[in-house]
């Protein structure tokens, strides 16, 4: 098969439920443009039948490829590798869980052919999402917004079109821990917006609960921005400052009024208070350090396990 224009990359994990539905609605969507297209699917060491499915889907259908990581690395991680093995001039992320409506590739499609590098979509209703989930994903996009050097767009995810440049320079960035929303948004490009509206899941359950969301959260912002290690220097001199100043007060009105016994409450609240203080931030330090050196590993992103079936040579 000659290389394809439109690759659609899509990580897998647990999915064997959702799978032939979504299959049979790309391959719908898809053939009613002209060009030529692979699915590449990556199973994210799936614990069900997704592989042996995938499997049996890429041996009937000539436009599925299959990458099969060696275990549960995550969909950062699997989002990579299905970039890395994508060969398409465009490349569409996108979930299994037609959570991403695939009618909107053909919107993609236009905004491409208008010459945009990125295309993205833009969720305009969340109400198939928990009222939690909404509220702290826009607290998230707020925050780190704030205090990030990159702009991570309101409700964008990664269902979106990239041509082959992005994917290049996406491969440029070296970094193992992948928050691929923010790489997305820190390499550029010209970028053009489409909005929908998000679906509930078509079967089976999502993986992300609150603890793995809140580690996301913090891969994020950890990943974007050095502002909460900066922070401590600045609440440092402003704690130290009052410090000297309730010292001043002290040694003033002990000289003025003679030694006072001061309260045990007191004292200890300000110990207590500035233990604490001093914890949460050595704890944020903690959390660049431990990444600091699990970068510093230089461990590949993924590891593939290739018994995976090979994508036939079949000529269409
Ligand atoms: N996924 C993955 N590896 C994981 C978790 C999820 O490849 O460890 C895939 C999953 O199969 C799906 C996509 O990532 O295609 C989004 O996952 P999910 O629907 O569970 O997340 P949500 O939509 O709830 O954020
Ligand atoms: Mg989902």
């Amino acid at each position: 098969m000659a290389s394809p224009s439109i690759s659609i990359v899509c990580p897998c994990y647990n999915e064997q439920d959702v799978l032939p539905a979504f299959t049979a609605k790309i391959t719908e969507i898809l053939s009613q443009t002209d060009f030529t297209y692979e699915l590449v699917f990556v199973n994210d060491g799936s614990k069900d039948n997704t592989l042996a499915l995938l499997a049996e889907m890429a041996n009937k259908n000539s436009h599925i490829r299959v990458v099969n990581l060696s275990r549960n690395f995550g969909k950062e991680a699997a989002l990579t590798a299905g970039l890395d093995h994508a060969s398409g001039d465009a490349i569409i992320p996108i979930d299994a869980d037609l959570q991403d409506p695939p009618e909107l590739i053909l919107d993609f499609i236009r905004e491409w052919k208008k010459g945009f590098d990125v295309v993205v979509a833009k969720r305009i209703d969340r109400s198939s999402d928990t009222w939690a989930k909404k509220i702290t994903a826009n607290l998230f996009y707020k925050f780190h917004n704030k205090i990030a050097n990159v702009e991570i767009p309101d409700n964008v995810g990664d269902f979106r079109l990239i041509t082959r440049k992005v994917v290049n320079a996406i491969q440029l960035l070296p970094e193992n821990q992948r928050f691929m929303k923010g790489i997305f948004s820190w390499v550029g490009f010209r970028t053009s917006v489409v909005e929908y509206v998000r679906q509930p899941r078509a079967a089976g359950e999502t993986s992300f609960n609150g603890w793995r969301l809140w580690n996301f959260a913090l891969e994020g912002i950890t990943s974007f921005s050095t502002a909460p290690l900066r922070i401590w220097l600045y609440l440092g001199v402003f704690f130290s400052s009052i410090a000297f100043i309730y010292g001043c007060v002290i040694v003033f009105k002990t000289l003025i009024f003679g030694i006072d016994l001061p309260g045990y409450a007191s004292m200890l609240t300000a110990i207590l208070f500035f233990g604490g203080i001093q914890l949460i931030g050595m704890g944020v330090m903690g959390e660049y350090i431990g990444r600091l050196y699990m970068e510093s590993k230089k461990r590949p992103v993924y590891i593939t396990d290739d018994t995976a079936p090979k994508p036939k040579e079949k000529p269409e």
